[in-house]
């Protein structure tokens, strides 16, 4: 299913994979031009690639969320003009109980789940801001339902997926009223690399075991739910959903 998002202009960060690529495929396809943003430059191309053979429009920018993006966002206005639609999806999730002190794994999830989210929100709020004026605008924020659960091993990603919550939330007080709509995404178990970056096998064996007990999300679920928010009339704002597996309590 595809929606209108017809003379929109997208940024969809961590679109090498999963979520946030088959995010930048879907606003593809319902006519948005796509910036995929991600590390992964031979991914992105693939993405790009696709995309174009499907007769739609995509950039391929290879940048670091937690790097300065002004070139990259220069590179994306020069391409396809001001940006209305910027869904911050990049994020590492990494677990270890917290006795093993791993502050390395806690400054990645910090750095890019919560200070990246930031830092491509930063670059890209004047094009927002602008576009909303008169058309629509969107900053959508992938989070977690972690940021609500407690469960070992998981406590400092829960917290930036908290963070990142409530820091939507709260921009959305001050984006609304600028005509810039605020939807956070809490995604449940959804099939995808998310978990594949961990170094405990104790850890990796739990995730499994949940991965196996429900029939998880299908990125493309999740994709759906952004498109669908997104292509909704200007004033309306869908600025929470929690999507979850049918099965996951
Ligand atoms: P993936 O690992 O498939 O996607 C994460 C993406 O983020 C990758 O494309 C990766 O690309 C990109 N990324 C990671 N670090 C950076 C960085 N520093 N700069 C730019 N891009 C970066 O997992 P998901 O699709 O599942 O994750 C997408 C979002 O959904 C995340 O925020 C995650 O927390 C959230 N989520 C996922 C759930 C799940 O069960 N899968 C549940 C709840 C939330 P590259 O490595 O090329 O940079």
């Amino acid at each position: 299913m595809t929606y209108d998002l017809t003379n929109r202009t997208a940024v969809v960060t961590g679109a090498a994979s999963g979520i946030g690529e088959e995010t930048a495929l879907l606003l593809a396809r319902s006519g948005a031009k796509v910036a995929l943003l991600a590390r992964r430059a031979d991914r992105l191309a693939d993405l790009a690639a696709k995309i174009t053979a499907e007769g739609g429009r995509a950039l391929a920018v290879a940048a670091d969320v937690t790097a300065d993006l002004s070139e990259a966002a220069a590179t994306i206005r020069d391409a396809f003009g001001r940006v209305d639609l910027l869904v911050n999806n990049a994020g590492v999730m990494l677990a270890n109980p917290i006795t093993e002190g791993r502050s390395d794994e806690w400054s990645r999830m910090i750095d890019t789940n919560i200070s990246g989210l930031l830092n491509v929100t930063r670059v890209f709020t004047e094009d927002l801001v602008a576009a909303g004026v008169d058309g629509p605008a969107d900053l959508v924020n992938i989070s977690s339902i972690g940021a609500h659960l407690t469960f070992p091993n998981y406590a400092v990603y829960t917290a930036t997926k908290a963070a990142v919550t409530h820091l939507s939330a709260n921009l959305r007080t001050e984006f609304g009223p600028l005509g810039v709509r605020v939807t956070t995404v809490e995604p449940g178990l959804t099939g995808t690399e998310l978990g594949t970056h961990m170094d405990n096998p104790e850890v990796d064996a739990h995730l499994a075991r949940w991965l196996a007990a429900v029939e998880p999300l299908a990125a493309a679920d999740l994709a759906d739910a952004v498109a669908y928010a997104t292509s909704r009339a200007r004033h309306v704002n869908l600025s929470h959903l929690v999507v979850q597996p049918t099965a996951q309590v």
